[in-house]
């Protein structure tokens, strides 16, 4: 029969083995995703823990710093997609961005127009998150003075196994619970930033407004040809440019919020003329140079904000 002592020792023993155990299985596994041998999504997987990226949400509308530019991601626990790729200099913070989220690549892709701070991170992001769909406009070669970087993104995407789609104005296409909606005028003009794919991207029935660069001349085709246009979320043309956002354009949007993408810049964005517009309508907005990512998170149909 073990003596009380004995039984202590025992279970002293047991307890130091597991604890030793315990932290090499922890020292590998860290190894493991420092190496790049397991991602850490996979490895929370593995160990059975929960891999919603939405954590109770429907899904979710995240702005990230890219500098002064544009990525907007998408998000539902079963689709991820994004709006705009930034400035190329912030490509691979993109990619670890999505890397938290996922382990697969992004379903769907929008370029707004071929700008380097838009499409900027966009091969990055097509070799090293992987990109299934494209949807851009087509351009001619009258209408962008720097048409080589638009075939450029062709290219990329053609030797990266990503499906390019023009969609035409008008078209809706749905994944998961996320709804896309493109507009576009065909009105020839030189302003390449009036010659932007505007995506209204609805998650359930809350909507987001995304407008690229766009400016007034679009603002104006938009009202004249697209009978709801009201949005909760309205990504502000254009960097908060005062070529954008006129005062007849707010108010059929009517948004809760606005998202103002920009950094540092000598243009002088965003306008004092836009922000205190967006302070006359009461609209709570943010600019993405103050956080890593502004999240708007949905849950039915409600919005709730996660600053990073
Ligand atoms: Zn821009």
């Amino acid at each position: 029969m073990e003596t009380e002592k004995q039984t202590k020792i025992n279970k002293e023993r047991i307890y130091g083995v597991s604890v030793v155990v315990f932290l090499f299985i922890v020292a590998v596994l860290s190894v493991c995703v420092v190496f790049g041998v397991i991602t850490p999504t996979a490895l929370l997987a593995s160990l059975g823990a929960d891999r919603s990226r939405c954590m109770n949400v429907d899904g979710c509308f995240s702005f990230c710093n890219v500098g002064n530019g544009d990525s907007t991601l998408i998000y539902t626990n079963n689709v991820i997609g994004m709006v705009d790729f930034g400035v190329a200099d912030y490509s691979y913070s993109l990619s670890d961005k999505v890397r938290e989220l996922t382990d697969d690549p992004l379903d769907f892709a929008v370029i707004s127009h071929p700008h380097s701070d838009h499409a900027g991170g966009f091969e990055v992001l097509a070799k090293t998150v992987g990109i299934t769909r494209l949807y851009m406009r087509k351009y001619s070669e009258n209408e962008l003075e720097d048409y080589q970087f638009y075939q450029d993104i062709l290219s990329v995407a053609e030797s990266n196994g990503v499906q390019v789609i023009h969609p035409a104005s008008g078209t809706q296409i749905r994944y998961d619970t996320i709804d896309l909606n493109f507009y576009y005028h065909n009105l020839y003009t030189k302003e390449e930033n009036e010659n932007c794919l505007v995506t209204m991207a609805s998650i359930g029935d809350t909507r987001c407004l995304l407008m690229g660069d766009s400016g007034h001349l679009t603002e104006d085709v938009l009202l004249e040809q697209v009978t709801d246009l009201k949005a909760d979320i309205l990504k502000i043309g254009h960097h908060g440019s005062k070529s954008a956002t006129s005062e007849r354009f707010l108010q059929a949007i009517d948004p809760d919020y606005g998202v103002i993408c920009v950094g540092r810049n000598s243009y002088g964005h965003p306008s004092p003329e836009v922000t205190s517009l967006l302070r006359r309508y009461e609209i709570t907005f943010y600019r993405t140079d103050g956080y890593q990512q502004i999240i708007f998170m949905i849950k039915d149909s409600k919005i709730s904000l996660l600053t990073i």
